[in-house]
């Protein structure tokens, strides 16, 4: 499964224009100061597993967080 470390991601939507098949969006967090920041979520029913996301990310913010393997196959050209 692919995860974003929300302590890490700043919404730059890096990783939503990257992903080829649309499995990434932004949502909104509210903190307990009441700021509000958008952090990327994966839908890992829709998810592919590419590692596209993994190598756009600025801020390494994407990682892979089980045993799967890194499908390219799964890469939409
Ligand atoms: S590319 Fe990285 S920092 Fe930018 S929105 Fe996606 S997960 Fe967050
Ligand atoms: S691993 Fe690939 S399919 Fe999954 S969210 Fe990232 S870019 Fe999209």
């Amino acid at each position: 499964m692919i995860v974003v470390e929300q302590n890490k991601c700043v919404g730059c939507r890096t990783c939503v224009y990257s992903c080829p098949i649309g499995a990434v969006d932004l949502i909104k967090l509210t903190t307990e100061n009441g700021e509000v920041s958008s952090i990327a979520m994966i839908d890992p029913t829709v998810c592919g597993i590419c590692g596209v996301c993994i190598d756009r990310c600025p801020k390494r913010a994407v990682s892979l967080q089980d045993d799967k393997k890194i499908n390219e196959s799964n890469l939409v050209s």
